[in-house]
């Protein structure tokens, strides 16, 4: 059985990555669209087979409650939004999947998964790289110490942030509407990655931030940090978030006996690891896969055999809370234990 979802915010990354993907589900289809643009919705529900009666606006969005073709609610809003329409699809009655980062504040976080909880529903955070081959991949030969004791971590995720050239980037640059800057949007994928990599939550944080007060891109929002992170066992991770240098989305991680790369690592289509030793370095056969279909998937099977879901509400909240402490720590230039 294939479960139903509602598309909520048919922007860029829905439209261009997520809805093409569920060709590729196995418990997954598109079942209703929401949006403030009819005539983009009725276009796109066309295109995907979705029925014109399952075509919702944000105003009457409650009203899904009484649309059993609806399983899962799919937040893919700017991410000031995404606790409001969190909290409306739980009381709804549905399920939720919701994109990375998970809100603005913890206090947002700790509400959504409040809400869902109440109602007894799943709530997902859209953490894709959790769900791609490769880093899979690299998390099993880290925990098989194919790396030796792991020592240290790289990790490096930027772009350049244009507002005035995509449309996709306008929400980005508005604190209320994204939270913060290049840390919401890139760094996440560094800190997520230093977590999973790890399999440890850290203690100790230490930021330095560096932001062009004469570019208007950077008025409300940070350009670039970097933060340190020391894990309970000793490992160090380093890692960079930028809007302002040409795309990276890579890491390193340092073990006694081996290196390991993955870059890029957290693309949409492309990847590739590298293993160096003191014997010299190898790529391994690894196949790409889906990431947005396994990641759906995994929701839906998640709802239909009642587990809990890999990257639960609890994981986006981690990752807000210690969001926080590297922006604290950039501003008073302290370390910050959390
Ligand atoms: P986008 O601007 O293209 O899409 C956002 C959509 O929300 C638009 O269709 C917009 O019209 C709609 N919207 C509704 N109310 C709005 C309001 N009040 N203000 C602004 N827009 C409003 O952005 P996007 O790049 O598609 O990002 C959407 C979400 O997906 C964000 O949460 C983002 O972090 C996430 N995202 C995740 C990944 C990933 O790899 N997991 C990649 C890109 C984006």
């Amino acid at each position: 059985k294939k479960l139903g979802f509602a598309i909520v915010g048919l922007g860029k990354f829905a439209q261009e990555q997520m809805m093409p993907a569920f060709k590729d589900c196995k418990y997954a289809r598109i079942t209703a669209l929401v949006s403030g643009s009819p005539d983009k919705a009725k276009k796109l529900a066309a295109e995907y087979g979705v029925d014109a009666k399952n075509i919702y606006n944000y105003r009457n969005f409650d009203s899904i409650k009484d649309n059993p073709a609806v399983d899962v609610v799919y937040i893919v809003l700017p991410v000031g939004l995404h606790a409001e329409y969190t909290i409306r699809a739980a009381k709804a009655g549905k399920h939720v999947l919701c994109e990375k980062p998970m809100a603005n504040t913890e206090k947002d976080c700790q509400q959504m998964i409040d809400a869902c909880q109440k109602a007894g529903k799943k709530l997902m955070i859209a953490y894709r790289a959790q769900y791609e081959p490769f880093n899979l991949e690299a998390i099993a030969r880290i925990r098989k110490g194919e790396l030796g004791k792991v020592m240290q971590i790289t990790a490096d995720h930027g772009r350049i942030v244009d507002p005035t050239g995509d449309q996709a980037d306008t929400w980005r640059v508005q604190k209320k509407l994204a939270g913060g800057g290049s840390l919401m949007d890139l760094g996440i994928y560094s800190l997520n990655a230093a977590r999973y990599l790890t399999g440890e939550e850290p203690v100790e944080v230490t930021a330095l931030e560096m932001s062009d007060q004469a570019d208007p891109r950077f008025k409300e929002v940070e350009d670039r940090i970097h933060f340190t992170l020391r894990f309970p066992s000793g490992i160090l991770a380093t890692c960079t978030s930028s809007y302002s240098t040409e795309g990276v989305k890579r890491y390193r991680v340092f073990g006694q006996k081996a290196w390991l790369d993955l870059d890029p690592a957290t693309d949409y289509y492309e990847h590739k690891m590298v293993i160096g030793d003191k014997d010299g370095q190898q790529q391994p056969k690894i196949k790409e896969g889906n990431q947005f279909a396994a990641e759906l998937d995994h929701m839906a099977e998640c709802v239909l055999q009642n587990k809990t879901p890999k990257t639960p509400g609890e994981e986006g909240l981690k990752d807000i809370r210690l969001i926080m402490a590297i922006y604290e720590a950039a501003r008073t230039g302290k370390k910050v234990k959390v």
